[in-house]
C-alpha cells in the first residue's frame, strides 16, 4: 500500500480586513471587499478533487483558509462551501479537512459555531506585545482577541496561534513563552516577513540574525523546562538535529518535482508556490479555470520547480543538517525574506542558525556524544518530546 501524503491549499478567501496591522503584507488590499465565489470554489474543489482521487496512492487534503480576515465572510458561506466540498469530496477515501487562521476579532455566537463545528483547525494571530495589531482607527485589538480566546477555551475549541517577531517584541520572548506555557496552547513564532511596499516596517524591522537570537532564546526555556510546550519552529529543529544523530532515521529531501506539498490560491483563482506569491509571472495559472493536470504539467510549472532545487541545490547541499532538514526552507519559503549574498545564493541564516545552535547545546549539555556523534541516551534528562524523539533510535 503506497503511503499516504498530504497537499495543502492556501485560500485567500479575499483581502478584505477589519484590522490594519502594521506588518501586514497584504496592507494595500484590505480595504478590497471582493471575495471568492461559491461558484469558484465548486470550481476549485472539482479539480483539487479529480487529479487527487487518480493519482495511485491516498492523498489527505487540507484547505486553509485565510485573508485578509476570513471570517469577515458570513459564516453561511462557509457553511455552502462546506456542502459542496462534502458533495465533491464523496468518494470513502477522501479525506478533506478545513484550517482556518484568524484575527479572532469577530466573534459572534454563529462564528463560534462554525469555529467548533465546521473547521478542523483554528490558528489565532495575536502578538501579544508591541501593538501593532490595529483598527484602522489605530485602536489596538489584542484585548478583544485575548477575550474571545477564553470564549474558544469555554466552548472546548483547540486552537493554535501565531506570534510575529518584530522589534517591538522580539525583547519579550521570555514572556510570550510563559504565555504560551501558561495557556497550555501551541504556537509558531514567525518572523517578519517583507511587507506591502517599502519603509512599511521601518520602526520594527529586525534582522534575520535577532531572529535567531530570539529562537535561541526559545530553545534556551524549551530545554529548561519540565513542561513540554509545542512551540514551532523550536519542536522542528530539535527534532532534525535528533535525527541527524539517529542511526537509521530517515532522511527526508523536499522533492518538488515529485510532490508538491503546497500551494497558494489567490483570490482571482491565480495558483502560486509559497516562494512566488503573487507574482503573476510566475503563477501555474489558474485554478478556477484550469485542471489541475494542466497546471502541474506545463512548461511554466516545470521551470518554477527546477528554479526550486536549483535553490536547495545552491544552498543546502554543503549543509550538515540537509537530509534531516529536507530543504524545504529554501524551496517554498519567501525568496524575498532570505537574504543572498554577493553570487545571488540564498543565505540560510536562521534555519541552519538554529540548528547549529540546538547541536552546541546538546553537545554542551552532554545530550550528543563527542566522540562519535550518537546519541547519549541515559543522559537525558530533558523533555518528553526528545525523550520521544530518542526512543526512536
Ligand atoms: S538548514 Fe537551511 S541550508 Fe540546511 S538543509 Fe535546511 S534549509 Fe537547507
Amino acid at each position: 500500500m503506497n503511503k499516504r501524503k498530504l497537499v495543502q491549499f492556501v485560500i485567500k478567501t479575499s483581502k478584505h480586513c477589519n484590522l490594519r496591522c502594521r506588518y501586514c503584507y497584504e496592507y494595500e488590499g484590505l480595504a478590497d471587499k471582493t471575495a471568492i465565489t461559491l461558484e469558484q470554489i465548486e470550481s476549485l474543489f472539482r479539480h483539487v478533487a479529480d487529479y487527487y482521487r487518480n493519482l495511485d496512492f491516498p492523498v489527505d487534503i487540507e484547505f486553509i483558509w485565510h485573508g485578509g480576515e476570513p471570517l469577515l465572510q458570513h459564516p453561511s458561506f462557509y457553511w455552502q462551501a462546506f456542502d459542496i466540498q462534502n458533495q465533491i469530496f464523496d468518494h470513502p477515501s477522501d479525506r478533506v479537512t478545513n484550517a482556518v487562521q484568524t484575527n479572532l476579532t469577530l466573534l459572534d455566537r454563529e462564528r463560534l459555531r462554525l469555529l467548533s463545528e465546521g473547521f478542523d483547525y483554528v490558528g489565532v494571530s495575536i502578538d501579544l506585545f508591541g501593538g501593532l495589531r490595529v483598527y484602522q482607527t489605530e485602536l489596538e485589538s489584542q484585548d478583544r482577541v485575548l477575550k474571545n480566546m477564553d470564549k474558544l477555551l469555554d466552548a472546548g475549541i483547540r486552537f493554535g496561534c501565531i506570534t510575529v517577531l518584530s522589534k517591538r517584541n522580539i525583547d519579550r520572548i521570555a514572556d510570550i513563552y510563559q504565555f504560551y506555557r501558561s495557556m497550555d496552547l501551541s504556537a509558531r513564532i514567525l518572523p517578519l516577513f517583507k511587507g506591502a511596499f517599502d519603509n512599511q516596517h521601518a520602526g520594527f524591522e529586525i534582522t534575520a540574525y535577532e531572529t535567531l537570537a530570539a529562537y535561541k532564546k526559545l530553545f534556551d526555556l524549551w530545554i529548561s523546562d519540565d513542561k513540554f510546550v509545542s512551540i514551532t519552529p523550536i519542536s522542528d529543529a530539535i527534532q532534525q538535529v535528533v535525527y541527524h544523530y539517529t542511526p537509521d532515521a530517515p532522511t527526508v529531501f523536499y522533492d518538488k518535482r515529485e510532490w508538491e506539498c503546497i500551494y497558494l490560491v489567490n483570490t482571482d483563482g491565480n495558483l502560486y508556490s509559497y516562494a512566488d506569491a503573487y507574482n503573476p509571472e510566475r503563477s501555474h495559472g489558474n485554478i478556477f479555470t484550469t485542471p489541475m493536470n494542466q497546471l502541474i504539467d506545463n512548461e511554466q510549472h516545470w521551470r518554477i520547480v527546477s528554479d526550486a532545487e536549483s535553490r536547495i541545490e545552491q544552498t543546502c547541499s554543503n549543509c550538515q543538517y540537509f537530509g534531516s532538514c529536507s530543504g524545504y526552507p529554501m524551496a517554498e519559503g519567501s525568496r524575498e525574506y532570505y537574504e543572498v549574498d554577493d553570487r545571488g545564493i540564498m543565505q540560510c541564516i536562521v534555519e541552519q542558525g538554529i540548528l547549529k545552535y540546538i547541536d552546541f547545546r546538546f553537545r554542551e549539555i552532554g545530550i550528543i556524544d563527542q566522540d562519535n556523534y550518537k546519541m547519549v541516551l541515559d543522559r537525558l534528562n530533558v523533555n518528553q518530546e526528545v525523550n520521544t524523539a530518542l526512543s526512536y533510535a
